[in-house]
This record gives C-alpha cells, sequence and structure tokens, in this order.
C-alpha cells in the first residue's frame, strides 16, 4: 500500500552547547489506552450527504467532524487509530521488558528502548556522541580523500553523496547485483529546491535559517554558520538540478544502467569507486547498476566546483541532521520546529514514548514482533486471511477473462503473471537474528548505529548470493501491505489484519470492502503502470502485444488525467502521473473485491449474511456495506502543509480521492445506491477502467 520509508537515524556532530537550562521534561508515558477501531461504523456516515454527490463525505463525514487532527500528529484517519494502538500495545511490551526482562530478547529489545527513553543522560550528552563523525570530517585534507572516508565513516553515518547497495538485477531477478542511487537532499522533493512560486521561496529562506541555528547549536560562530547554511543550500540545490524527478523514477527502464566499475570511474573521474569499494570489502563487485547517471556527473561537477571548506559543511550537516533526533532538547526541539511544525503543520511534539517505540520497532522488529504477535494475531487470522485471499486471485483471475480491450494472447500471460504471485501473511517464517547487535542502555546514539550497520551488512552480504522471498519488508505491527515487483509477491503484516480492515465477527461485505480492498490493491499492483513492466519472474521484460500495450497506456492516461484533475489544497492539485500506480491499484482492487464479494455471497448463500434482515444490515444491502467500509478506510483529517507536501512526495492519494476517485469509476457503486447517471459519483462518460 506505501513503500516502505526507510528513516536514517544515525549520530554524529561537535563541540557542545551543553544546555543544562535544556531539560527535557520526564516522559510518564501513555495516560489512556487508544480505542481499539471498529469496522463499518454508523457513527462515522454524515447521512445528511448525498452519497451520489460525494461519497466520501457521505462515509466519512461525522467521523472527520469527530476526530481533529491530534495536536502531536500532521494527518489522523482509521489508519493512524490503528496504528497508535498498535504502537501502544508495543510500548507496553517495550516498558515491560525494559524493566524485567523475561529472555535474552526482551533484555536486547528492552535496554534499547530504555537508553532512547533516558532523556536525563541524553540531554547531559548534548551533540557529544556526534564528536567521532565531526572530527573525522574536519580531518579531511583533499575532496579526492572522500572515498576513503566514505567507506569508513558510512558505518557511522558521516559519508556523504555516494553509497552502494545490493538489490534484485531487474532484468535477471534471480541475481543480487550492486547499485547506486540518488539522494542527498534534505527537504522532502526537488522541486522544494528549484520551484520559483512564492511559497517554495518562503520554505527555502525558512530552510537556510533552519541550518544556520542547527550549526549555531552546534557552537559554530553565527558568521561560519551562515557560510555553512549557504554551502549546504548551494550543493543541495545542484544535486536536486541532477536528481531525476519522481515521476521518471517510477520507469524502471530509467532506472537501469548496468555499468563496469570503469565505465562509472570514468563518469566520475573525481571520486575513487575502487578505493571506496574496496573500503567497505565490495572487492568483487565488476559491475554496477547506476540508477541515475545524471547525478553522477552531477556530484562529479560539485567534487570538483566546490571548494573542501563547502563539502565539509555538506557532510556536517548530514551528520547532524540524521541524528538530530537522537540529540539533547535544543536539536531535538528546532529539528521539530522546521521538519514538523513548519514544514508539515505539526503542533506539538509527540511524546517520547511513541517515538522510541517506534525507533526499537525499526532497529529490531523482528525481534519485538515475536513476541507481539503471539498476543495479537490469533492463529485463525492467517487462515481466514488466506481464504480470503484465494476468493481475490479467483475474482482477478475473472476479471482478466472479461476485459474487453484486451487480447486472448495478452490475457493468457497476465493469467500466468497472477497465478504466480505468491502471498505472505502475518509474520515472517523465519525471524531475522539480531544477537549480534550489541546494545547498551545508556548508548543511545551507539544502539542507534550498530543497529544500522546490522542492516548495511545484511544487505551487503546478499551480493551474488540467491534471493530470499521469504525475507519481509515490513515488521509484523506495521498497518500496512505491500506488492514487491521483482519478486512478484504481496505481503500483508499482522497489524492491518484487524479492524478497521478486518474482522471476523462481522459479515463478508464488510470484510471484502476492507482488508479485500487491501489484497485486491495488492495484486492490482502487479499490473499497474510499473508492475506491469515485469513478468511473472519478476524481470523487466514487455509481455504485451504491441496493440494492448497502446490500449494499456490509453486506459491508464485516462486515469492519470482524471485524478490531475483533482485538487488537495487551493492551487494544488494531485499528479496523476506520479499516484498512476496506487489510483490504479485502488480502482482494480475495488472492482476484483466486489466481485470476489458477489461470488462469495452467491456460493454460500444466506449463511455468509449474518446479522441481516429483508436483505439489510443497519439499514444498508451488502453491495453498500461493501462500498461503505471500503470508503471509511479512508476517513481522515490533514493539515494544509502536508497535503502539500504528499501532494509533491507521496504516489498515494489522500483519502478523499482513494474514496472518490474509485467509485465514480465503478457503475456497481452508482447502482448499489441507486444514483443517477450524470451524478458526480455516477458520470456519464462512465469514467476510466484498466482492470
Ligand atoms: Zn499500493
Amino acid at each position: 500500500m506505501r513503500t516502505l520509508a526507510r528513516l536514517a537515524l544515525l549520530a554524529f556532530a561537535t563541540p557542545l552547547c551543553f544546555a543544562q537550562s535544556f531539560v527535557s521534561p520526564p516522559d510518564s508515558g501513555p495516560t489512556s489506552v487508544p480505542k481499539k477501531p471498529i469496522i463499518f461504523d454508523v457513527n462515522a456516515l454524515d447521512k445528511t450527504a448525498d452519497p451520489c454527490t460525494d461519497f466520501y463525505q457521505f462515509a466519512c463525514g461525522n467521523w472527520r467532524k469527530d476526530n481533529p487532527i491530534p495536536a502531536d500528529q500532521v494527518r489522523w484517519g482509521r489508519f493512524n487509530e490503528l496504528a497508535e494502538r498498535n504502537n501502544y500495545l508495543l510500548y507496553a511490551d517495550l516498558k515491560a521488558a525494559a524493566d524485567a526482562p523475561k529472555s535474552a530478547l526482551q533484555k536486547q529489545y528492552g535496554d534499547y528502548f530504555a537508553a532512547c527513553m533516558n532523556t536525563e543522560l541524553v540531554d547531559k550528552l548534548g551533540a557529544k556522541p556526534l564528536d567521532p563523525q565531526l572530527e573525522a570530517i574536519a580531518a579531511l585534507t583533499a575532496t579526492s580523500e572522500l572515498a576513503a572516508f566514505n567507506a569508513k565513516q558510512e558505518k557511522r553515518g558521516s559519508a556523504g553523496f555516494f553509497r552502494i547497495g545490493v538489490g534484485q538485477d531487474q532484468k535477471d531477478s534471480s541475481q543480487q547485483i550492486a547499485e547506486t542511487g540518488q539522494g542527498g537532499l534534505t527537504l522532502p522533493d526537488r522541486d522544494y529546491y528549484l520551484n520559483p512560486d512564492q511559497r517554495y521561496v518562503t520554505i527555502r529562506q525558512q530552510y537556510v535559517d533552519h541550518l544556520q541555528k542547527m550549526f549555531t547549536l552546534l557552537g559554530d560562530t553565527g558568521d561560519k554558520a551562515i557560510a555553512e547554511a549557504n554551502d549546504v543550500m548551494r550543493i543541495e540545490t545542484a544535486l536536486a538540478k541532477g536528481s531525476m524527478d519522481r515521476v521518471e523514477m517510477r520507469d524502471p527502464a530509467k532506472r537501469y544502467h548496468i555499468m563496469t566499475v570503469a565505465e562509472l570511474q570514468a563518469l566520475s573521474p573525481n571520486y575513487n569507486w575502487q578505493v571506496y569499494l574496496d573500503g567497505i570489502g565490495m572487492t568483487q563487485v565488476k559491475t554496477i547498476n547506476v540508477s541515475s547517471p545524471q547525478f553522477v556527473t552531477t556530484v562529479n561537477q560539485e567534487l570538483s566546483t566546490e571548494p573542501l571548506q563547502a563539502i565539509k559543511s555538506y557532510l556536517r550537516w548530514h551528520t547532524l541532521h540524521a541524528s538530530a533526533a537522537l540529540l539533547s532538547k535544543p536539536f531535538e526541539d528546532e529539528d521539530f520546529a522546521f521538519f514538523s511544525a513548519t514544514l508539515q503543520g505539526q503542533k506539538e511534539q509527540q511524546p517520547r514514548w511513541k517515538r522510541c517505540t517506534r525507533m526499537t520497532d525499526r532497529a529490531l522488529g523482528e525481534a519485538v514482533g515475536q513476541d507481539w504477535v503471539k498476543q495479537n494475531f490469533p492463529p485463525d487470522a492467517k487462515a481466514n486471511m488466506e481464504n480470503l485471499v484465494h476468493a481475490l486471485e479467483a475474482s482477478m483471475a475473472a476479471d482478466l477473462k472479461t476485459l474487453p480491450w484486451m487480447s486472448d494472447a495478452t490475457k493468457a500471460e497476465a493469467r500466468k503473471k497472477l497465478d504466480a504471485i505468491t502471498d505472505k501473511i502475518g509474520y515472517p517464517a523465519h525471524w531475522r537474528d539480531y544477537s549480534s547487535i550489541v546494545v547498551k542502555r545508556d548508548d543511545l546514539v551507539g544502539n542507534v548505529e550498530r543497529a544500522d550497520n546490522f542492516e548495511r551488512k545484511r544487505n551487503l552480504d546478499k551480493f551474488g548470493k540467491p534471493v530470499d522471498p521469504t525475507e519481509w519488508g515490513m515488521t509484523p505491527p506495521t498497518v500496512n501491505a505491500y506488492y514487491n515487483p521483482p519478486q512478484n509477491n504481496i505481503n500483508f503484516p499482522a497489524g492491518i489484519l484487524q479492524p478497521p480492515f478486518y474482522d471476523n465477527s462481522k459479515d463478508p461485505a464488510v470484510n471484502f470492502g476492507g482488508i479485500g480492498v487491501v489484497i485486491g490493491h495488492e495484486m492490482t499492483h502487479g499490473f499497474d503502470d510499473q508492475g506491469s513492466k515485469y513478468d511473472l519472474h519478476g524481470n523487466v521484460k514487455v509481455w504485451w502485444t504491441d496493440e494492448d500495450l497502446a490500449k494499456f497506456k490509453e486506459r491508464t492516461e485516462c486515469t492519470a488525467k482524471e485524478y490531475d484533475g483533482f485538487e488537495v489544497a487551493p492551487g494544488q492539485n494531485l499528479n496523476g502521473h506520479l499516484t498512476l500506480g496506487e489510483n490504479t491499484a485502488d480502482n482494480g482492487g475495488l472492482r476484483i473485491a466486489y466481485q470476489a464479494l458477489m461470488d462469495t455471497l452467491a456460493k454460500e448463500g444466506a449463511a455468509a449474511e449474518p446479522g441481516y434482515t429483508d436483505g439489510k444490515r443497519d439499514g444498508y444491502t451488502p453491495a453498500q456495506r461493501f462500498f461503505i467500509a471500503f470508503g471509511q478506510v479512508w476517513c481522515q483529517n490533514a493539515t494544509e502543509q502536508i497535503s502539500r507536501v504528499m501532494a509533491k512526495t507521496d504516489p498515494h492519494s489522500p483519502g478523499q480521492w482513494r474514496t472518490n476517485g474509485s467509485v465514480q469509476n465503478f457503475d456497481e457503486f452508482g447502482k448499489a445506491f441507486g444514483c443517477k447517471v450524470g451524478q458526480p459519483m455516477m458520470p456519464a462518460s462512465g469514467g476510466c477502467r484498466t482492470w
């Protein structure tokens, strides 16, 4: 549903402004247990709204009125309700493990959590934990030393510009190869550096102010801080210009450029790749996928034109920024003030227990998750989910057969790909072994560094080895799901298999409208603008006839244009091409989940409809309950600021358009609610349809 955002939390910085006067208030933990969300909430409905005019308002109007954004959030929806509850339950486990561990595993994650909660020590240390990194940056004597520096320092997070990772080869998914990408920006998107609108000019000025304040907190003098801030802004702006935009990045062909080390070296003579590869223990690498050659040449240019001092400013900044949340209160507060309050509209910092719980889950998720699933994921949930997945697969197979625009030849290939999709449900078959990570109760920054290193090493160790399809990219309590194109598998962590997505005590209509649509959505990702470029083995390969591919593009263009027209904040519309994959998956998922429900009801008859009288439950038919349950998954409120950030960066549309955009393209919705052709949710054109 969303791709996993990997947060780089590393540590580093300098002389300290050891602000004893800034002491974090003690965190007494949660004051109440978050309520359990429910699936299909009659009280959330705004019955004064006409579902045929604005279905989202009808499904979510009262919920949105009754659930303003809490001060420590920027978006608040049903997803967040469940995620907050999962986070709370996880917190209870972590707290118990920190106070009285019952196993070596509990001791490890309990200590990790306790180190994060120890604000007294964090405040006392100021930025001191960053000293080794900042000293290494200060010791650089020439830009030509950067490759050796990076190899040594990336373990601690003070490296910059280039990095090598290991991933599946897009053209031969059985191989794991070296790759290097683009990055190095701090603001949410390249557009924030380049857009001439006054809104972005203002944000850039606020960012430079933030840079100055942070450098000043590190102990730099006023003039030095100003110069450093300008260095960072200038270099990041150059990197932004040299970066591909997010829409381009969606095309696997544009991210695939296999080069020998010598070719890469010729592209960037100012960076010694072999020294770097040798330094990180990857001497055996002979070829690399360079996803963004223009980024490589841009960095190369920067390394020759920027003075060493400016390069050092840039490295200092990224070292400090990556770890700001782990430092004393003045750093934490200033980091919050710009990135959360100014950029996103968040009013208050989240309580520390919430942040430390998430941080522990990120670092040691498959340790923490072992106890969590025992308590929160009953065995029958997995079996029920498997049944639902099979029902959705059957429905998609039937849907493929009926597509009027696709030839039999392409249908046969699509069917093969669908049949090849594998499902992973709940949690991993084998838990990751974190026992090599040293966790110290009095070393927050060191713990984060060591946990990051563990993941870094785990990634590099994959080079040249077979792919492990049982590996998970999300931790068990996560409220999310994903499709992995090179592996052609769908993944549903235990965290999402609960209300408002799934409730075994309710009728199939609401479960198909909830988790059923999520399953259909993930399956459809194999056939969206991006996923359709991979074959059943996960290789980028055209499996379409030319004619069908042209028709597919015509249909997805219809969707892109439609969503381009949806406004998310005054003067800010969605980007229909950035969100095309997710919108295609939403539309296809809704359709096949609906059909799967109808098939189930036809097969099982009245037995499948507990609690119905005269064909209705709570006053609604199964079809209506299906659509309401679907719409209510997306009930949410958001600040204007975050809506603008998401419009530039998030491949998902906001809840309003995930709901209304999908139902207005599906005539069964209009029929279920008795809409007339020509009403907004039942357009005369029939809307756009791909799957
Ligand atoms: Zn998705």
